[in-house]
């Protein structure tokens, strides 16, 4: 197919908000601290805007996936060798990438996808070096909330399972078009050691959703019918109370009360 002219319209339904700055582009790219010889996944390219600065790093490889045909046409056509995938990065085989050496994965997200996605990446891809995502300012304050903070949420509890992360810095509205409503900010993921991540990730996240359905409630009521001896000897060994909220608790504690409740 012949490249479309004209001007790209942003479509809202794809979370389609350009960056417009290149200082800020450079400043996330260079968050992920390329490398020549990386492997380097970005979602969502959209016109390009990281991908740019992405292509400079001499990566060994570079793939992009993008839900927007007429985009992934533009892509191919302005760097032929760049490797553009049209898919939906949500059914995306995300732990494939075991099969292929480690990698990075960068992307400035769409905002109705961000959370899940992060949610899937960080606990499939076993070979990830290195993460770097613009999400919404709000998310990246879950993500990167403290346990016993309002902002500590079920997201929060998944993610630091498997990842540390780090709030790199704010992107205000102005730099994007068209501007969407709300801040943005830009978080770092660096992989913990793969014999500290959970051993049932199916356990946890059940665990999770769980208490954070009823996050107001205290945990020894939520889980008041799961309360056996051996969970009873949990709380007192970790030192916490039965009247304490899903956020009390810390990423190890609900990795650990999960294999037992
Ligand atoms: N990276 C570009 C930038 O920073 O200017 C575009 C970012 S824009 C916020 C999000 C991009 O993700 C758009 O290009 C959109 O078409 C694409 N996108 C939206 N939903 C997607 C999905 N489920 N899978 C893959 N790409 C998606």
């Amino acid at each position: 197919m012949a490249q479309q002219d004209g001007p790209h319209r942003a479509k809202k339904s794809l979370g389609q908000n350009f960056l417009t700055d290149p200082n800020i582009c450079r400043k996330i790219v260079d968050a992920l601290l390329p490398a020549p010889g990386d492997y380097i996944i970005e979602i969502g390219p959209g016109q390009g805007a990281l991908t740019e600065h992405l292509v400079e790093t001499g990566a060994r490889r570079l793939r992009v996936v993008e839900m927007d045909d007429g985009l992934a046409e533009r892509l191919e056509e302005r760097w032929p060798e760049l490797d553009v995938v049209r898919a939906d990065a949500l059914k995306f085989p995300w732990a494939d990438l075991n099969g292929t050496g480690p990698c990075k994965i960068i992307g400035n997200l769409p905002y109705n996808v961000g959370s899940k996605l992060i949610w899937d990446i960080v606990s499939r891809v076993e070979t990830l070096e290195r993460a770097v995502f613009m999400v919404q300012h709000e998310v990246a304050l879950r993500l990167t909330a403290e346990p016993g903070t309002k902002a500590f949420g079920g997201l929060t509890a998944w993610v630091r399972n498997f990842c540390d992360t780090r709030y790199l810095f704010k992107v205000p509205p102005a730099v994007f078009r068209p501007r969407p409503k709300v801040d943005s900010a830009v978080v770092r993921f660096d992989p913990l050691p793969l014999a500290d991540r959970p051993t049932d990730p199916d356990r946890l996240a059940g665990l999770i959703k769980l208490l954070f359905q009823q996050r107001r409630k205290q945990i020894s009521t939520i889980l008041k019918k799961r309360m056996t001896l051996e969970v009873e000897q949990w709380f007192r060994d970790e030192g916490v109370s039965p009247s304490a909220r899903p956020e009390n608790l810390t990423p190890t504690q609900f990795r650990t009360l999960s294999l037992i409740y």
